[in-house]
């Protein structure tokens, strides 16, 4: 596989942004139970605020989606990868999830945020709490469903987990949703405008 140090999607390039994204660098953890769109919500963030922060690309040991990339998507590694990786100390977290190993390159990250960019990391609550002790001044960001059952039709409407991946997820989802209240702002992904404002205005208030 590619380096981990090219994991970081950069979204844009500062030599072509003329409004300087510069001013306030920092990384920005958004958490939120599987389903919940997340990545939806970042991707249209994406579009909508060219020039104005990367995302991280995690490694993980889960199967790829129909339509996934490598080194897009996620760094797809097998086990052994992964932690061979994690005994070199190359994430700056990681953590087990629905039964499959997730990490953030290390490198990447912290590279970005001495350079001064708003760093995304879209990763699950035990990640996020890691990230918490490690950089206090990151700024944590909870997107929640509008209710169990809606979080449930969306998993299932996705149609790409088995029947014990989507219990499993659900009943991850409960303990994730418990734990809203230790995040900065709290998100609910209702209407999708609505959110995507208020991630927007939370990220660039
Ligand atoms: P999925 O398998 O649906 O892509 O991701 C499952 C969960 O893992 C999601 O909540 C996602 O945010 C989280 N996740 C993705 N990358 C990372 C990572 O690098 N670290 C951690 N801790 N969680 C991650």
């Amino acid at each position: 596989m590619e380096p981990l140090i090219s994991a970081t999607n950069r979204v844009n390039t500062p030599e072509r942004d003329s409004s300087s994204h510069k001013q306030n660098g920092k990384l920005v953890v958004v958490t939120g139970p599987s389903g919940v769109g997340k990545g939806t919500l970042l991707k249209i963030l994406a579009e909508r605020r060219p020039n104005r922060f990367v995302f991280s690309i995690s490694a993980t040991t889960r199967q790829p989606r129909t339509g996934e990339v490598h080194g897009k998507d996620y760094f797809f590694l097998s086990r052994q990868e992964f932690e061979q990786k994690r005994l070199e100390d190359a994430f700056l977290e990681w953590a087990e999830y629905a039964g499959n190993l997730y990490g953030t390159p290390r490198q990447a990250v912290e590279e970005w945020v001495k350079a001064g960019e708003v760093v995304l990391l879209e990763i699950e609550l035990v990640g996020a709490r890691k990230v918490a002790r490690a950089f206090p001044d990151a700024q944590k960001i909870f997107i929640a469903p509008p209710s169990i059952a809606v979080l449930e039709q969306r998993i299932r409407d996705r149609g790409t987990d088995d029947a014990a991946a989507i219990a499993k997820r659900l009943e991850r989802a409960q303990t994730e949703i418990a734990a809203a209240p230790e995040f900065d702002l709290t998100i609910v992904n209702d209407d999708l405008e609505t959110a995507i404002a208020q991630l927007e205005q939370a990220i660039w208030q």
